[in-house]
């Protein structure tokens, strides 16, 4: 069988239908490049969604490795698989910041977790569990400085920083941060991120005037921390940019930004086929072709993580040449016209990686499915095997 690519050798496992591979050497690249270009604050690996995708206790792990003390995740039950995985608290904090009611909290302070408080709903849960453990609570007050999404609102603000000093003054717990999250951080010049800068710089005041004396205070997500010097404060929360993806492709590639994508998607050719003129290709016949052609079938689809919005559009390198999806992505497979061009089954076809054979990128299919990069990396679905390369730390996943 073949699997060699004309544009490199092959990239993916013997016999694999598919494969993601996650270059750890680049992830830690890029942390070193984004320490380098922030200087000052400390750095939180972002996590969440099982690491964009790209496999959140061994990217974690890598992390820490690289001296990294800080994680985030959204929610507690994928903090609480941190440490279930070995991170202990000695090794980084971790922030979850997605509560729900009658969410774990007991379990998060007992795996020393750092908890996101947005509101008093979150207050009374958490001081419940605080009683219940005896154990006391490590909170990041999160303020809503004009997302409109979590956080707490101005006008409750001051009420809850009351409460979580008087608690703080209970022994009960510590505000160890304050916190916010930008609407519009990815489009430099928008006025909302001036106005969320000072809407925050103000509930700083009003926590410091309360009497709080938050370790790290901290606002800025990828697109700020590369593009908003005076956002970074204490701590910077990047995701994206870790893991080598542009969160701001309008601006800059990630080479532009000293980032190199982490992530590559290969799979191969399931069957290569001649067929005539005027042929109807995939549900709908959405495509039909042009003349008598080669069609190739790539064996990955919308169970996948291939998003169906890049039907007609998707780009592929197929032996050393960019082919398009041809009609429709369905849930397991999609074709691409390969022009009567006769590779064999099983040769390698790249969905997206670093570029560096000429394949396409994350940020190509995003443009193509009209999405963002951040949505190609996280969805490739659990059916995709993940193959790391180059860890640092002794355990190879
Ligand atoms: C996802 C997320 C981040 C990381 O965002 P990136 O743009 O990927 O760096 C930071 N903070 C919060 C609250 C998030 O939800």
């Amino acid at each position: 069988m073949t699997t060699a690519n004309t544009t490199g050798p092959a990239l993916l496992t013997d016999g694999f239908r598919a494969e993601a591979t996650i270059d750890l050497a680049a992830l830690r690249g890029n942390l070193a490049s984004l320490r380098e270009r922030t200087g000052g604050p400390a750095l939180m690996a972002v996590v969440k969604a099982d690491a964009y995708g790209h496999g959140a206790v061994q990217c974690a792990r890598e992390a820490v490795a690289a001296g990294v003390t800080w994680l985030g995740t959204a929610t507690p039950e994928e903090a609480l698989a941190l440490r279930a995985a070995g991170i202990g608290p000695d090794q980084a904090r971790v922030l979850c910041w997605l509560w729900t009611p009658g969410g774990p909290w007991e379990q998060a302070l007992r795996a020393e977790l750092d908890v996101s408080v947005s509101g008093q709903w979150a207050m009374d849960e958490l001081l419940a569990a605080v009683r219940a453990t005896g154990i006391s609570a490590r909170v990041h007050l999160k303020a809503d400085t004009g997302l409109g999404r979590n956080g707490c609102q101005p006008h409750d603000w001051p009420e809850l920083v009351a409460r979580a000093r008087r608690a703080e003054t209970e022994g009960l717990l510590k505000v160890v941060g304050i916190w916010s999250h930008f609407a519009a951080a990815d489009e430099p010049g928008h006025p909302s991120v001036q106005a969320q800068l000072d809407s925050f710089a103000a509930a700083l005041a009003q926590a410091e005037g309360g009497g709080l004396r938050p370790e790290v205070r901290h606002i800025a997500n990828s697109p700020a921390t590369l593009l908003l010097p005076q956002s970074h404060y204490d701590l910077v929360r990047t995701g994206l940019a870790m893991y080598g993806v542009s969160p701001v492709p309008e601006v800059g590639s990630p080479a532009d930004f000293g980032l190199r994508p982490v992530m590559a998607l290969t799979t191969r050719l399931a069957l290569v086929k001649s067929v005539p003129g005027g042929h109807g290709v995939s549900y709908g016949h959405h495509y039909t072709t042009p003349g008598e052609t080669t069609l190739g079938l790539v064996p990955v689809g919308y169970a996948d993580g291939i998003p169906r919005h890049a039907s007609s559009a998707g780009p592929v390198l197929v032996g050393g040449k960019w082919r398009t999806v041809a009609g429709r992505v369905a849930m397991d497979q999609f074709v691409v016209d390969l022009g009567g061009d006769t590779p064999e089954a099983g040769e390698e076809v790249l969905l997206f990686g670093n570029g560096e054979r000429g394949e396409p990128t994350a940020e190509d299919w995003a443009l193509a499915a009209g999405t963002i990069a951040y949505e190609i990396v996280t969805r490739i679905g659990s059916r995709v095997p993940r193959r790391y390369l180059g860890a640092s730390w002794g355990q190879r996943p």
